[in-house]
């Protein structure tokens, strides 16, 4: 058994004074007294959408790129993920998805599957994705990318014809649907989150705009208890006070998602998301003709961005664990409660991460 020597701990709503214990793999007892005084202990960070890091593009990965990718990522506090590919020919989201299946098998950060964006949405708002690999809905496509087992989330645009379809089916599946790159209305969104979708893929990009008479996707999510909403916080996406209104109208249900790239957190130059270039300066990633082409953006940046914005730290943090866990599936991963998974960042005064403990070991500490 050991104690992390923090001074306070993140359980579910509450921050609990008092140290933590570990026991292998697993936490053991929260709010131990005395308290310790290195800093704070939240849940390990969880990324639900995250196309590739510190150098690494998931589309163009081998197995020992996902471990620098995720060393990379262990260093921002991210101890469960989701690699993301974007619309791509069919053989290499093949070849990506079962380069996952084999990186999977180290233990830590997790990486929970794959998300899919696309290759099934609407090219009127393809944003970063390359038109060559759009799709329209394809239910035996989607079968043959699904058959591994490794598809967790897929991003569609339901409104497409065979959408509807497409959307059963990858529900009956256990698919987690988002709806994405999409130019649904209100009436559209209704059905689609009526038939079992359940995310929004980065809030207000890439989708149909909200409008008084027309509130489209971001409209309809805002409003429903049933929906979580992925939403970029890097201030570049979207506005400060866009962010800001996304939390008071949808408390609770907003999941931070980082939408990095390879040159994340903090290079520059050109980069590659798939096989399209991707110029990185001043704090933006952009395709040639100025489109946004993902993000630089770190989970912890996030959570210190939500807080420099006024919301209070619990909320920030719970916005990059407890939500994003409960979507997946997976609640025990966004809580720290005896029992549960010993993932854990511990934050010091300023939210930077001082260690990420994955699994009950220290996997990276500053
Ligand atoms: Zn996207």
């Amino acid at each position: 058994m050991s104690r992390l020597g923090v001074s306070a701990a993140q359980v579910g709503r509450q921050v609990v004074r008092g140290d933590v214990d570990i026991d292998g793999n697993r936490i053991t007892a929260v709010g131990v007294l005395p308290a310790g005084r290195g800093g704070i202990a939240v849940p390990g960070f969880i990324d639900l959408q995250v196309n590739g890091f510190g150098g690494v593009d998931f589309l163009n990965a081998d197995v020992e790129s996902y471990r620098r990718a995720g060393d990379a990522l262990l260093s921002t506090g991210v101890t469960s993920y989701q690699p993301t590919l974007v619309s791509s020919p069919e053989k290499v989201l093949h070849e990506a998805i079962d380069t996952v299946a084999a990186a999977a098998t180290r233990t830590h950060p997790r990486i929970l599957g794959v998300h899919l964006e696309g290759p099934f949405i609407d090219p009127a708002f393809k944003g970063a994705h390359d038109e060559r690999y759009i799709v329209a809905p394809d239910i035996a496509y989607a079968d043959r990318l699904c058959s591994s087992g490794r598809v967790t989330t897929m991003t569609i645009a339901p409104e497409q014809p065979g959408g509807g379809e497409l959307l059963d089916r990858l529900v009956r599946r256990g698919v987690i649907v988002s709806i994405g790159h999409s130019g649904a209305d209100a009436t559209a969104a209704h059905s689609a989150f009526n038939r079992g979708a359940r995310w929004v893929t980065h809030l207000h990009n890439a989708q149909r705009r909200f409008a008084a008479r027309d509130p489209g996707i971001a409209g309809v999510a805002m409003t429903r208890a049933d929906v979580t909403i992925g939403v970029i916080a890097d201030l570049v996406h979207l506005s400060r006070e866009t962010v800001l209104l996304a939390f008071l109208a949808a408390p609770g249900r907003i999941s931070l998602v980082t939408d990095a790239i390879a040159a994340a957190p903090s290079s520059t130059g050109e980069f590659f998301l798939g096989d399209r270039t991707v110029i990185v300066s001043s704090g933006a990633a952009r395709l040639a003709d100025g489109t946004l082409a993902g993000s630089l953006l770190s989970m912890d940046l996030a959570v210190r961005n939500l807080v420099e914005l006024g919301i209070p730290w619990p909320r920030a943090v719970r916005a990059a664990t407890e939500v994003p866990a409960r979507l997946f599936g997976r609640p025990e991963l966004g809580t720290l409660r005896p029992g549960t998974p010993a993932d854990i960042v511990v934050l010091d005064d300023e939210l930077r991460v001082a260690r990420t403990i994955a699994a009950g070991q220290v996997a990276w500490a500053a």
